[in-house]
């Protein structure tokens, strides 16, 4: 408990005990109602100032009026017990409300708990000194001991050993790493020290991306809760004077038509109306189960960047992916070079030259077959050409790499290939000069991913590829995937999805899925981008809605299931409160239901509601 919520729950043992006590005293007359002063300012008094402040700002319709207005109103009313219970039970409920959300940030936290305290900065001198991981120059070596977390993005100089990935992409398979594999800060070192070149700053390695989007999500308001602020702004002044009316006219009423006007049964009813109408269960409940709903996702390895993300993702009915990377391991294989005008190890040569430079996966496996780093010096003029190829000048020759319509492009016409597999053609110098078959896997688990889907209440599910048909049409058969388009072009992928857009029905709606390589403008388009294997890549992380930590395809009915139940949970708080809030105003309003009665349900309700809401935590099972 903090300091704050400790000084208040001391307040409310002193104010409940000295209600006790003058409860047990005969008092009377003037001396009973000074003496119940001193427990109703013990508990109310910041109440009351700010429900004063309100007044003086002309904002006066908040939860502090309606306390204020309702136990002054019963004191005068020489209601003393009920003025001060009423106050003392607001109190009880505001604790356990900040506790809560204070308990929730908190193992939300502790989820994310990938913060590095310091880096153990590897001297010249073999001296190692622990720094803040924000000193670590790009290119330090830096050591880590078992036990401990990466700080800083890197790759591996030494050291033979295990990962544990869990908080970063909820996969708990430990990942094997040695000299030379890339590593990511935010996984924990299992098994053998391990020395680290440092590939970034700290502020741009994962873990502060990741610490960055999970303290920004909440900024980004679903519509449940712009619903309910504008609710409560027109709620509190309706109920204000709903209250107003209820002392005022049944009592004029009575009047007219001769009887005794009951001015202080009526004005009690009135008072007992204000106490039942805060609505502090919906306004705490509602953020706090999106809170929640993200912080599980994100323990899943599931970033989601607000909540008005996972409302989309509740709705979703068509899912768009791309096939390279997404469903497919991008990882491709050289099965075979066919008429070639050099030697097929010449042909490999110029070709993985070429795509010195490139990140698009058939460029790391061009470079793979090759087997050596291609020697940069060698080549110059690189252009890279988005859903085509690359041309690049290695030792002076212009090559170019890519598929068909590249070849077209520089004026080449490609030989077609009989066998089925992702082609790569090369052109030397305006001639062709053949083509290098590769051939790429479908990863494990896509069909279940796609299976999922559909069973998640997903309706059609679009793969989109730049690759050729035979290939675009062999995996869809495969996967279970109900349309597929093939030999697009990066723009013409925005086309398709816009045109699938433009087909979806009112209240469903469209998510796309990709690796990040390329298809940021899509990501960006559709009404949620989920970017996949993204650890490590900025320009997926930026671009998406929606980041799935690792490159498991089930993850993406996993995000639906979780953002379907953090949103049942929270409609289930929308209905549940302003139900039981009707059913009390409406006894309020027929003399049926005390002031008692109105703090028990309204602190009840919110204890319910904030109880429920913190069940959006639980993703483990979903
Ligand atoms: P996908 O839609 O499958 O992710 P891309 O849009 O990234 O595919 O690329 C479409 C096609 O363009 C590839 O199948 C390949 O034929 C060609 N291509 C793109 N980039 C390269 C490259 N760097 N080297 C060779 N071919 C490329
Ligand atoms: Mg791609």
């Amino acid at each position: 408990m903090s300091k704050k919520q400790k000084k208040v729950l001391w307040r409310i043992l002193i104010a409940a005990a000295l209600l006790v006590l003058l409860l047990l005293l005969p008092l009377t007359g003037w001396l009973r109602f000074a003496l119940f002063l001193i427990p109703y300012f013990v508990i109310g008094y910041d109440i009351l100032i700010k429900a004063f402040k309100g007044i003086v700002n002309r904002q006066p319709f908040d939860e502090n009026f309606l306390m204020a207005v309702a136990t002054v109103g019963a004191i005068a009313l020489g209601e003393y017990t009920e003025g001060v219970a009423v106050m003392l039970f607001y109190q009880i409920g505001e604790l356990f409300q900040s506790y809560a959300v204070g308990r929730s940030r908190r193992s939300i936290a502790a989820l994310m708990d990938i913060r590095p305290d310091s880096a153990n900065l590897l001297g010249e001198d073999g001296e190692i000194t622990a720094v803040d991981p924000d000193e670590v120059e790009i290119g330090s070596i830096i050591v880590v001991r078992p036990g401990e977390k990466i700080p800083i993005d890197g790759v591996v100089v030494s050291g033979d050993s295990s990962l544990d990935t869990a908080a970063l992409t909820g996969e708990s398979i430990p990942r094997e790493v040695r000299a030379g594999s890339e590593v990511i800060s935010g996984c924990i070192n299992l098994s053998a020290p391990l020395q680290i070149r440092t590939g970034r700053e700290f502020g741009e390695s994962t873990v502060s991306k990741i610490l960055d989007l999970v303290e920004n999500a909440t900024s980004r308001k679903s519509k449940s809760e712009n619903f309910i602020s504008r609710f409560a702004r027109v709620y509190t002044p309706a109920v204000c004077y709903s209250a107003l009316a209820l002392a005022l006219l049944p009592p004029l009423v009575n009047l007219l038509l001769g009887r005794g006007a009951d001015f202080t049964v009526w004005l009690y009813r009135a008072l007992t109306f204000l106490v039942i109408s805060c609505p502090c269960a919906l306004v705490i409940s509602i953020p706090l189960g999106f809170f929640a709903g993200i912080g599980g996702a994100s323990a899943q390895g599931i970033l989601i960047k607000g909540s008005n993300f996972m409302e989309t993702l509740a709705d979703v009915r068509t899912i768009v992916m791309d096939k390279t990377g997404t469903l497919t391991r991008g990882s491709f294989e050289v099965s075979g070079v066919h008429h070639a005008s050099l030697e097929d190890k010449q042909l490999l040569e110029l070709a993985a030259h070429a795509e010195a430079l490139s990140t698009h996966p058939i460029s790391r496996s061009l470079i793979r077959a090759y087997g050596s780093e291609p020697d940069g010096t060698r080549v110059t003029d690189v252009r890279e050409i988005s859903g085509q190829g690359v041309i690049a000048r290695v030792d002076g020759r212009e090559v170019a790499v890519g598929n068909a319509k590249l070849m077209r492009a520089v004026g080449v016409e490609p030989i077609d290939c009989r066998s089925v597999g992702t082609v790569v053609h090369v052109a030397i110098d305006g001639a062709y000069a053949g083509h290098i078959l590769i051939s790429d896997v479908i990863k494990d688990g896509a069909r279940e991913a796609i299976d999922a889907l559909h069973e998640a209440g997903v309706t059609k599910t679009v793969m989109l590829t730049g690759d050729i048909r035979a290939v675009g049409e062999d995996v869809a058969k495969r996967l279970g995937i109900d349309q597929v388009k093939s030999e697009l072009l990066p723009a013409d992928k925005v086309e398709a999805v816009e045109a699938l857009l433009a087909e979806s029905q009112k209240g469903e709606t469209l998510a796309f899925v990709g690796d990040g390589i390329n298809d940021a403008p899509v990501l960006s388009r559709a009404d949620v981008g989920i970017a996949m294997g993204a650890l490590g890549s900025d320009a997926a992380i930026e671009a998406a809605d929606v980041v799935l930590m690792d490159d498991d395809p089930r993850k993406i009915a996993k995000a639906i299931r979780i953002s379907r139940k953090c949103l049942r949970i929270v409609r289930e708080n929308i209905w549940f409160a302003i139900g039981v809030k009707l059913l009390c105003l409406a006894l309020g309003a027929l003399g049926l239901a005390g002031m008692w009665a109105a703090i028990f349900a309204d602190v009840g309700v919110m204890v319910l509601a904030v109880l429920n809401a913190l069940r959006a935590l639980n993703t483990s099972r979903l």
